[in-house]
């Protein structure tokens, strides 16, 4: 009766979890996937341009290839799989992660990045780091090579150093794109101010939000499952455009943007930062699997499409779990990811393509 129950249960799921998404918006998870990767949610599909475009998927596909690439060596791990293909979207420009990250309030570029590992529970993460060419190596040397899960700032800076990592100069991370996006950013706030003084509106800390709502969330993260059944999960951002000196999202924190576990599922978010912290959201995910015992497209879908979305949290996240279900959530109109199946067959997708 109560096995019954549970079928019943499990079967009426899909007609009950996600009310308010419109049908179709999500994929239904794709099997036999050993490496799946995201690049943020992105712009709205208007404003892209067909060489944006071009690029996007480019670098996608060349993470997915170098990903795919570490996992299929002799002693390839999940960890490697994760590793490769975000550096590889943290040396690209067009994504918010290492070179091309989005700029503080003040000007700078801050970093956050961590990894997990789902066998051992081990896990490894850096906030607001400024020299760190590859932030995603460095949250791994965290796991690997120090006692502690998280470093930050000047503290990790001189960690990544003792270990040998490459140092760059806060420059390196600088492009025209993103100054651009934070000097309109900073241009609107401004405008707004005055209007608000003008009119004398007490508008309740508005003017002084970091961009929200431009669906310009662009932080890169990766899932991996490798020949030894062991899942992965990393991700790497420079946060919010616009964000106050010293904030830190949920991209480095465990449990919120990044979680592991052989026993459910590797995840990585994407969206506001704050939101996926308050509401645990890559944990959270895990949690429905383990105790509910949902389907990894329908934990991910509870938390990003119902949970979240009636929160007003907005963003994405990318499961797999230990089977090779790959399960790509979203709230909002794209996502930029890709996956790459057992077979070596690569997929990429920005919208509802
Ligand atoms: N989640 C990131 C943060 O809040 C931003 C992003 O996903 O683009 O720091």
């Amino acid at each position: 009766m109560k096995r019954h129950l549970r079928f019943l249960m499990l079967a009426l799921l899909p007609l009950t979890v996600v009310p308010g998404l419109s049908a179709g918006a999500n994929d239904a998870a794709v099997p036999h996937v050993v490496l799946g990767i995201h690049g943020g949610t992105g712009l709205l599909k208007k404003d892209m341009t067909p060489a944006l475009e071009k690029d996007l998927r480019k670098g996608l596909e060349q993470a997915l290839n170098a990903g795919y690439a570490a996992l299929k060596k002799p002693q390839g791990t999940s960890l490697d799989g994760v590793e490769a293909a975000i550096r590889v979207l943290e040396d690209d420009p067009w994504f918010n992660a290492g070179r091309g990250a989005v700029f503080t309030h003040d000007g700078r570029i801050e970093l956050d990045a961590s990894i997990m590992e789902g066998h051992s529970k081990k896990a490894g993460a850096v906030a607001g780091v400024t020299i760190i060419k590859n932030p995603i190596t460095a949250a791994r040397a965290v796991l690997e090579k120090s006692k502690h899960v998280m470093l930050i700032s000047r503290g990790a800076e001189e960690f990544a150093r003792e270990v040998r990592l490459e140092i760059v100069e806060p420059r390196y991370f600088e492009t025209p794109h993103r100054k651009q996006q934070l000097e309109e950013e900073l241009r609107a706030e401004k405008e707004k101010a005055a209007r608000e003084k003008d009119a004398k509106e007490t508008d309740d800390g508005a003017a002084a939000t970091p961009r929200h709502g431009s669906h310009e969330w662009s932080t890169v993260g990766a899932v991996a499952l490798d020949a030894h059944g062991n899942l992965a999960a990393g991700t790497s951002t420079g946060g919010m455009s616009n964000k106050r000196f010293g904030r830190v999202g949920d991209s480095p924190i465990i449990g919120a943007g990044t979680y592991a576990d052989n026993r459910t599922c590797a995840v990585s978010c994407t969206g506001h930062g704050e939101y996926f912290i308050r509401f645990v959201v890559s944990h959270d995910i895990s949690a429905l699997i383990e105790y509910k015992g949902l389907p990894v497209q329908q934990a991910a879908d509870e938390v990003i499409c119902r949970k979240l979305k009636a929160a007003g949290g907005e963003g994405a996240a990318i499961a797999l779990d230990p089977k090779g279900n790959f399960a790509m959530s979203r709230n909002t109109e794209g996502l930029y990811r890709g996956y790459v199946t057992a077979a070596g067959k690569i997929t990429v997708l920005l919208y509802d393509d």
